[in-house]
């Protein structure tokens, strides 16, 4: 990793983690929006957009790409930044796997640290769902913008039963600030909880603990995910998702996005997003189990759908279900620029199964592979 101090660039290897590179990063006094699991690569996790820390306020990971250098499906060594081999540019934020060369390098605006982090995280039975989902709803989107929001469904640990938990983590400078921005949180909470744990001092690398806790080693995973129109009834739509009894891994996600999502975006593939993103991750121990286990989180996801304007590369899988991922300009615009750079398919593409897409990309339209069931 080499960090340019004057122009605040770090150039960094995809192969690095977003753990890793904020280690380093933090060591100077830096940090960088990655991915929130310490061993998401940031390869395809800046592809794909880069749902970083804080990504509500701060925006997409990928609008932080300055410039990439690649090699082409020809062979040729390319730098790309917004004035030489802009389109590449361009399709490296957002095209997810499909990005028709390889990566060599990035090269990522960083901010400075924050040097103090709290977190506030309330836990309800899920009975308490509605009441909950709804306030988060009602007070994520004119918070405070250094601090990220989700509600998560899941049995804590020590505990045998589903809960319903929303999380608040802020990113402050000093103290004082950081209790100041997760107080209207802590004082306007629901009743009803079974616990709360209030402005608990944390840092990076102890929620990347934290998350690798939540995404065990060893396990299965069906993971699928949507972004809910915003004039949704979001409360109703989660419902089934964040009640329904899964496996005690498994886990659903609401991350609120807004006011990110209302911003317009700059020019780039990544087009797709709305206030509500969701996300099911269906996480169980044995082979056997598989069948039972993906279709629990299909059957989730095919009632939600209707209600989706589309979804992520990041939480997705191809070989079971391919939906809308970009908006239909961006999307023609990004298959053409498949078959401008890699005209044979020479750099793998989307991996649908059998590969039935190839070097024509994605349709960008909603359809299962039924196959698979
Ligand atoms: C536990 C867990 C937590 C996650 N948390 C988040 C999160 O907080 N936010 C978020 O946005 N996403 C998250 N993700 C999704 C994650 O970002 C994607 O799985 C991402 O693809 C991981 O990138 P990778 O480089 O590690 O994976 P890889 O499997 O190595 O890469 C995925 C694909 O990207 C392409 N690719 C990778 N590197 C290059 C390169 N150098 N050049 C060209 N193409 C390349 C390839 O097509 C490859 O198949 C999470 C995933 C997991 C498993």
């Amino acid at each position: 990793m080499d960090l340019d101090e004057a122009a605040s660039i770090v150039s960094v290897s995809p192969s690095a983690t977003g753990a890793e590179l904020n280690e380093f990063l933090s060591k100077r006094g830096l940090m960088f929006g990655g991915g929130h699991c310490p061993d998401v690569g940031l390869g395809g996790f800046l592809l794909q957009g880069g749902m970083g820390w804080n990504c509500k306020n701060w925006g997409w990971a990928c609008e932080q790409v300055a410039a990439i250098d690649v090699v082409t499906a020809t062979g040729d060594i390319l730098h790309c930044n917004s004035t030489c081999n802009s389109d590449l540019l361009w399709a490296a934020r957002g095209a997810g796997p499909g990005f028709p060369a390889v990566v060599l390098r990035f090269h990522l605006r960083v901010r400075k640290v924050f040097a103090h982090m709290l977190s506030s995280a309330f836990i309800y039975p899920i009975s308490q769902y509605r009441d909950v989902m709804k306030w988060v709803l009602e007070i994520a989107p004119l918070y405070g913008r250094d601090t990220e929001i989700v509600a998560v469904s899941v049995t804590p640990e020590g505990m045998d039963k589903r809960c319903i938990v929303p999380l608040f983590l802020t990113f402050q400078d000093n103290e004082e600030n950081a209790k100041a921005a997760l107080a209207d949180a802590n004082r306007s909470r629901p009743e009803g909880f079974i616990t709360e744990v209030v402005n608990k001092p944390t840092s990076l690398a102890a929620e990347y603990r934290d998350q690798a806790n939540a995404n065990p080693p060893g396990y299965r995973f069906a993971a699928s995910n949507a972004y809910i129109k915003n004039d949704a009834d979001v409360v109703s739509v989660l419902e089934e998702a964040f009640t329904k009894p899964l496996s005690r891994e498994s886990f659903a996600l609401y991350f609120a996005m807004s006011p990110c999502s209302r911003k317009p975006l700059p020019d780039m593939a990544l087009s797709m997003q709305t206030d509500h993103y969701f996300a099911l991750y269906s996480i169980w121990k044995s082979k056997e189990d598989d069948l039972t286990c993906k279709r629990l989180a299909r059957d989730i996801m095919l009632g939600i759908e209707a209600h989706a304007e589309g979804a992520y590369l990041g939480d997705a899988d191809f070989q079971v279900r391919k939906t809308r991922f970009w908006t239909d300009e961006c999307a023609t615009k990004l298959m053409d620029l498949r078959r401008k750079w890699d005209q044979q398919g020479v750099i793998c593409g989307y991996l649908d199964v059998g590969d039935q897409s190839g070097t024509a990309g994605l349709a960008n339209v909603s359809e299962w592979c039924e196959e698979k069931w």
